[in-house]
């Protein structure tokens, strides 16, 4: 934890639970990308966390955004960025919205199937659009598989009836899993990647660009590696899979970008147990599954969490949200480990919640107001 939101929390006197989120750390992670990947452009994936202070830092810095909805390009744009930096990278979009986007100075479109590019050719003739792969999120601890992308085989000719479309087959995206926590995972999408440029080529379309994507980790209670071990990897995949063509690259950080610059006060409500010698004890925050830790969902991501009591003995605990839902539990299938001393009304922090935490929060499930966010 940064001692500038050690200081902020010291002297917040609200009640509830809320994230504060460090712009320092937010600038180190952007410089630490555009050190690491010094040839590559970085697009922010938005929604990782949208707060104004946030989207104007970064496009101050020179960052452009990826977006998935009018709503995130409205904000890139009050943010300062102009529209040329702007990245419209949801597959799925309304044509309502692709006009709305075109009219905003957008040129730039995500697709993973010809009936989107139509969409695209009638909305916003002329544009780029590159053509999102399917990868298999091996590895990831929150994968992205199937939902968006198609087969390399399949993307050749949905570029390809872009460009008799009359757009610009611009080139090529995937995403290897958010927190990929293996620098490799990108080779085996380059091949594919490398496979189609080669492909349209033979067709007589060349491609410019491919979009690396995002899935750079944030560290939670298991280390990762360095973003200049990622930059690394990819730049051997790049050589080996394009040889001495390298194309034009870009990155879309989310949770790498903002994860680890904020930390989640809450409070503990509850210590139980549910039989007399039960040596499980359940443990309920102020913060559940529904105003901030959705990403708990499968117990995929495990945040650290520190008490006032750390260094004492610890037990077994379930953690679990204050919501009257039972499936507003953290973690369970494999319980945390706490201070048996910990006591109700301590404040625990959680760390590593800058990213997709204010975003997933609802807006007043059972009654509990939508997670506060200060950034500073
Ligand atoms: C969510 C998303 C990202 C960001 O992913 P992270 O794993 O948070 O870096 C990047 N690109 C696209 C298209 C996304 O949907």
């Amino acid at each position: 934890m940064t001692q500038r939101i050690q200081d902020f929390l010291r002297a917040r006197r609200e009640d509830g639970p809320c994230l504060v989120l460090d712009l320092d750390v937010v600038r180190e992670n952007y410089a630490a990308f555009a050190k690491a990947l010094p040839d590559t452009r970085v697009f922010y994936a938005v929604k990782a966390n949208p707060a104004p202070e946030v989207l104007s830092l970064l496009a101050g810095l020179g960052s452009c955004f990826d977006t998935a909805s009018v709503g995130e390009i409205e904000m890139a744009l009050a943010a300062g960025a102009s529209p040329d930096r702007i990245s419209y990278g949801n597959t799925i979009k309304k044509e309502r919205d692709v006009a709305t986007a075109y009219g905003l100075g957008v040129r730039l479109f995500a697709v993973d199937c010809e009936a989107e590019v139509e969409k695209i050719a009638r909305a916003a003739p002329g544009s780029k659009v590159f053509c999102r792969i399917l990868c298999d999120g091996d590895g990831a601890e929150w994968p992205l598989s199937r939902k968006f992308g198609c087969a390399p085989s399949m993307a050749a000719s949905v570029l390809e009836r872009a460009h008799r479309l009359g757009l610009v087959a611009h080139g090529l995206s995937f995403h290897v899993g958010s927190q990929q926590r293996d620098p490799r995972k990108w080779d085996a999408a380059l091949k594919s990647a490398a496979g189609v440029f080669r492909e349209l080529a033979e067709r007589g379309i060349s491609l410019a660009m491919v979009n690396l994507g995002g899935g750079f980790p944030t560290r939670y209670l298991k280390d990762v590696p360095a973003t200049k071990a990622y930059g690394q990897s990819i730049f051997r995949a790049l050589r080996k899979h394009f040889g001495n063509r390298i194309p034009e690259t870009i990155i879309e950080p989310g949770r790498g970008m903002v994860g680890a610059a904020g930390i989640i006060e809450a409070e503990v409500v509850l210590i139980s147990r549910k039989s007399q010698d039960d040596p499980l004890r359940w443990v309920y925050l102020d913060i559940g599954k529904f105003n901030g830790l959705a990403e708990t969902m499968d117990e995929m991501i495990r945040y650290p969490i520190r008490t006032p009591a750390d260094g004492d003995e610890t037990g077994p605990c379930v953690l679990a949200g204050p919501s009257c839902d039972s499936v507003d539990v953290l973690y369970e299938k494999t319980p945390y480990d706490l201070p048996v001393s910990l006591e109700i009304g301590a404040k625990v922090l959680i760390e590593g919640t800058g990213a997709y935490t204010t975003t997933y929060s609802s807006v007043g499930f059972n009654g509990f107001a939508p997670l506060k966010s200060y950034v500073i």
